[in-house]
């Protein structure tokens, strides 16, 4: 069978790297990035090198027109199998009571909203079943004090959210689950005001070291695939211990 799966946030970090195993895999690829054209450019040409198909759009996921302008341009790569809701952000690194309106919508806005809104559009579409992964976060069940709870609170929302569409999509053969990655090596804690995050963590993490997307990426790739035929509603801690 042809897998056709959209990822979305795959042009850099963790969904660069899915979508780069995923090609190496057999997939056909609809990788869905904001604004670095370049960065999603470096990512389809790897996935045409592994042989193949692949398109990128720039699409906000936030906005249903545009969500749903990824999932037509991904139509012309077949019927959607998979669909991997990973574009996310964090918001500056600080304390709780210093949190302002703009940075708490944005992350609910992306991080939420715009997962439901990915996740209904596949739902509609996958009508002879296929596979959903959320990408969750650790923080989730860490809840990220003086950091941001309000990311950690949305992607706790993202783990329920993953359990519910579960049971609900399970009838028509769609399969959903989620992947919960610790601190990963990319551009994101920038984002967060600690771009050398992945290494002053280091010292709280069990195995001693940030992860590299591959390593979330492989776990994605599972979820996906065969070998998880009967896995459902799973949640999968990828945090070295965290
Ligand atoms: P990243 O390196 O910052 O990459 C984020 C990707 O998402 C980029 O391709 C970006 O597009 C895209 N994106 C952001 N906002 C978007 C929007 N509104 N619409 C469409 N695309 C959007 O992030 P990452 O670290 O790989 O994170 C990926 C996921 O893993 C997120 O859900 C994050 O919360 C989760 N996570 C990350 C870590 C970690 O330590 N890195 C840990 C736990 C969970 P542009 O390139 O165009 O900006």
């Amino acid at each position: 069978m042809t897998c056709v799966t959209i990822v979305t946030g795959g042009g850099r970090g963790i969904g660069a790297a899915t979508a780069r195993r995923l090609a190496a895999a057999g997939h056909h690829i609809a990788i869905g990035y904001r604004r670095d054209h370049a960065a999603a450019r470096a990512v389809l040409d790897d996935v045409h090198a592994a042989g193949a198909r692949g398109l990128a759009v720039a699409a906000d996921t936030t906005d249903p027109d545009q969500v749903r302008r990824l999932f037509d341009a991904a139509a012309d790569l077949g019927e959607l199998t998979g669909l991997v809701n990973n574009a996310g952000v964090t918001s500056p690194i600080g304390p709780f009571t210093e949190l302002c309106l703009d940075d708490l919508r944005q992350v609910v806005d992306v991080n939420l909203i715009g997962y439901v809104l990915c996740a209904q559009e596949a739902a509609r579409r996958m009508t002879r079943g296929g596979a959903i992964v959320n990408v969750s976060s650790a923080a989730a069940t860490l809840g990220s004090p003086g950091e941001y709870i309000h990311y950690a609170a949305v992607k706790a929302a993202t783990d329920t959210l993953t359990v519910g569409l579960a049971k609900e999509l399970a009838p028509r053969g769609i399969r959903v689950n989620a992947v919960a990655p610790g601190i990963v090596r990319t551009d994101i804690h920038a984002l967060s005001g600690v771009p050398d995050r992945p290494d002053s963590a280091a010292g709280r993490i069990p195995l001693g070291r940030a992860g590299e997307p591959d390593e979330v990426a492989g776990t994605i790739a599972f979820l996906l695939g065969p070998d998880a035929s009967y896995t459902t509603g799973a949640v999968l801690r990828v945090a070295g211990g965290l």
